[in-house]
């Protein structure tokens, strides 16, 4: 794993790579008391030929540090991030899973673990990174049953439901394993203010298609702005799709076509059926879908089977 401190106040410098293992930090640590830490995900893919791509690291490294400002921590620099991705990647080379078979998931982490004892920002803070591989589940079959559950929110106006903070998922377990006991893959939430439009699920961004138009939620502030679903908008235009962020309310969910998730570990998986009110709604799956052909899109450029003309993917060696 990798890892790098710095000081209140000072900048992020010299980081280094150890065996992975436990690390100690005080009990008073801000982390563990006030919940000052972020994470970040991303994901190492194997090409036919045996390179491996990283897939926007930049964005990563930027949202971390969109993320840091607003837990009032310092941050490594883009540069600095993706270094450290790049050596953690190159270390761990011999878990990056064959081209097809899986990939390596990176799981950087930005906290504060300096001691504090009163409700403040801690003194010192720690960057980390570890990864484990993971297999490629997906054969075209998976798909997800959500339940909208209006009683829980994960996100509300003015919150932090924007940035990556450790904070922000705790406090749905009960709600998302109540909704996994019932048979749902996960819980869709809807606005706070509101409760008509749909925001995303616990993990991943949420789109819908009906006809030639794909619509994904505005981002305001409660929504998570997921690099997968930022890919998604761009290449979905690129296929002839006329692509809308918007509000998006219940109604129109039920009424669309199709709806899929999109999210680093999720890639682009479609929805099968949402359940609200006791009202469950079945969508198109299959290849004949707009979820399909975007998946199949997004995971050629990734994992270098298609030509990458947008800069996206960057080669670790
Ligand atoms: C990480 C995450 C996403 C997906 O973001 P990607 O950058 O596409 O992986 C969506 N929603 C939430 C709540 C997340 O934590």
């Amino acid at each position: 794993m990798y890892i790098m401190n710095c000081r209140s106040g000072e900048n992020f410098s010299q980081g280094k790579l150890v065996p992975y293992g436990n690390i100690e930090i005080s009990p008073s640590a801000s982390i563990l008391n006030y919940g000052q830490g972020l994470f970040e995900g991303l994901k190492a893919y194997r090409k036919e030929n045996g390179e491996i791509l990283l897939f926007r690291p930049d964005q990563n490294a930027l949202r971390m540090q969109m993320g840091a400002k607003r837990l009032y921590m310092p941050s490594p620099s883009v540069q600095q991030f993706i270094d450290a991705v790049k050596q953690m990647v190159l270390a761990n080379k011999h878990w990056v899973p064959p081209h097809g078979k899986g990939t390596l998931y990176l799981r950087p982490l930005l906290m504060g673990t300096g001691s504090v004892f009163g409700i403040a920002p801690a003194p010192e803070y720690t960057f980390l990174i570890f990864a484990s591989p993971i297999a490629n589940h997906y054969k075209g079959q998976s798909s997800f049953n959500l339940f909208i559950n209006d009683e829980v929110h994960r996100a509300c106006p003015g919150g932090g439901g924007d940035v990556k903070s450790i904070t922000n998922y705790a406090p749905v377990f009960e709600a998302v394993n109540q909704a996994k006991a019932n048979g749902y893959s996960d819980i869709l939430f809807l606005d706070a203010s509101t409760g008509k439009y749909i925001e995303e699920v616990s993990s991943c961004n949420i789109f819908i298609v009906k006809g030639n138009v794909i619509s994904t939620p505005t981002l305001k502030g409660t929504i998570l702005p997921g690099i997968t679903r930022k890919s998604v908008l761009e290449i979905a235009l690129d296929l002839g799709y006329q692509v809308k962020e918007c509000d998006i309310s219940v109604e129109e969910l039920m009424d669309a076509e199709e709806v899929f998730t999109s999210g680093t570990a999720v890639i682009i998986t479609p929805v099968s059926s949402v359940t609200y009110n006791e009202k469950k709604v079945e969508y198109k799956r299959g290849e004949d879908t707009v979820s399909y052909k975007l998946r199949i899109l997004l995971t050629g450029i990734q994992t270098g089977i298609l030509e990458d003309n947008k800069g996206w993917t960057l080669p670790v060696d």
